[in-house]
């Protein structure tokens, strides 16, 4: 007998960390942080102590299970949780989202990590540009393509590409001794490579496997995300920057490659140059290596320009050879080429980054294209922050996004044609809605073992 537990995910979109257990043989599939961990007890200004004190705040309020043999021995060291040598054999990440690697730097780094050779491109740069505190642990990091074979104690892993809002996110066919358990990951089927998410269906539903643990984003009474391809999103920006003689704004998640594609070609058909971040740049540097994966390179790429932040003396501490590159190259562009130049210009940026606003000036009526999710929550702190930029600088404010999750029908057509003994839903909110698909469901409950068969 098999057994599935899940340690998030669980009524939730992310913070994924489900372990796969077939006798000795104890695996985990993805370990990252849900989103709301810390909306109870903390705010900005108010964090866990983690560089002093470890896992102790988290350990007292629960907001992470005690397990033995899990974390490493620093993080333990303020707890009761006694450090023990590792009980797991590995973890597998699906894909580098915050929701599903953050907390790999909690875990014995004794324990190897699974991931995408292109994963693993985007964690380095992560951990080289996300200043202090972002790091995914000294674990030995394996890397893996699809049609790969890895073999860890008693199962056999086959991760097989997907379609999602990030380059080298994968599924994976776990063959157990009770049969194969598939696990979706995160997937769509509207992107730019929905021939991989099929592909990975078929190969799932060829195994007729004895468990499918599968992601619900979307399922939902009501999915408030709109059901745009990549293709509409840049006809939308298109047209948007075409009718405009300003500066364009826009800001999109750091690591959706696809949508810096998309901007790439909206500046070309607009006659425009793409000005992105040093970490969107560094990004797509660490990423040119991998000939499967198609990026445009900023520092040649005659429609795009490298923007440096006023008194970045040090653009990117940790990568010299980057920063002398970047020293070099008149893709280089500051406040005041983009201030001079901004009806030529698509300029990126997020969040973290408005204050350079302050510097361009956008002229009035400049746009500003919000190319991701729409806030899901009325009251978002982000989002109302943001609309009180845009006022002040008086934006012409639109929203163009494809999303990285396929929607409820697809979802459960997915899991039809996969045809899993039961099907254990995940990453959703709604995790009961999975009966409409009419097979077994098995809703699961946070930290509670499901026994498979
Ligand atoms: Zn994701």
């Amino acid at each position: 007998m098999i057994s599935i537990t899940a340690y998030g995910g669980v009524d939730h979109i992310g913070g994924n960390k489900i372990l796969l257990e077939d006798g000795d043989t104890r695996i985990f599939l993805d370990f990252g942080e849900p989103f709301n961990m810390k909306d109870e007890f903390f705010v900005d200004w108010l964090t866990p102590r983690e560089s002093r004190t470890g896992l102790k705040d988290y350990f007292f309020f629960d907001l992470m299970p005690q397990i033995k043999g899990l974390y490493g021995e620093k993080w333990l060291k303020d707890t009761d949780l006694k450090y023990s040598k590792p009980e797991f054999d590995a973890i597998l990440i699906s894909h580098m989202h915050f929701d599903h690697a953050m907390h790999l730097k909690f875990v014995d780094d004794k324990v190897p990590v699974y991931l995408g050779a292109a994963a693993d491109a985007i964690r380095q740069s992560w951990e080289a540009t996300g200043g202090t505190g972002i790091s995914f642990g000294d674990h030995d990091f394996k890397t893996f393509r699809t049609g790969s074979k890895i073999k860890i104690g008693s199962v056999e892993v086959e991760p097989i590409h997907v379609d999602h809002s990030v380059p080298g996110a994968y599924g994976f066919l776990v063959h157990t001794s009770a049969g194969c358990v598939v696990y979706t990951g995160d997937l769509r089927l509207h992107g730019p490579r929905s021939d991989m998410t099929r592909e990975f269906v078929n190969r799932a539903a060829a195994e007729k496997p004895v468990a499918l643990i599968c992601e619900g984003t979307r399922v939902s009474p009501k999915d408030p995300r709109v059901d745009l391809s990549e293709k509409e999103v840049e006809e939308k920006a298109r047209k948007l920057v075409t009718s405009s003689k300003k500066l364009a704004i826009v800001s999109f998640y750091p690591k959706d490659v696809d949508r810096m594609r998309t901007y790439r070609d909206v500046a070309k058909a607009t006659g425009r140059k793409f000005v992105v971040s040093t970490k969107v740049a560094h990004l797509l540097e660490s990423l040119k290596g991998d000939r499967r994966i198609s990026v445009p390179d900023p520092m040649t790429d005659p429609n795009m320009l490298v923007y440096v932040r006023q008194g970045m003396s040090r653009p990117l501490p940790h990568d010299k050879h980057y920063k002398d590159m970047l020293g070099r190259n008149d893709h280089v562009v500051c406040c005041d080429d983009v201030a001079k130049r901004q009806e030529q210009l698509i300029f990126q940026t997020d969040i973290m980054q408005l204050t350079e606003l302050i510097d361009i000036l956008p002229s009035p009526g400049s746009l500003f294209i919000r190319s991701k999710s729409e806030p899901f929550e009325e009251d978002d702190v982000q989002e109302e922050i943001l609309q009180n930029w845009i006022k002040r600088f008086n934006l012409d404010f639109h929203q163009a996004h494809a999303s990285g999750h396929a929607n409820m029908e697809e979802i459960f057509d997915i899991v039809r044609r996969i045809g899993p003994k039961v099907v254990v839903p995940v990453h959703t909110e709604h995790a009961d809605m999975f009966v409409k698909c009419g097979r077994v469901v098995r809703c699961p409950v946070a930290r509670k073992s499901i026994p498979i068969p």
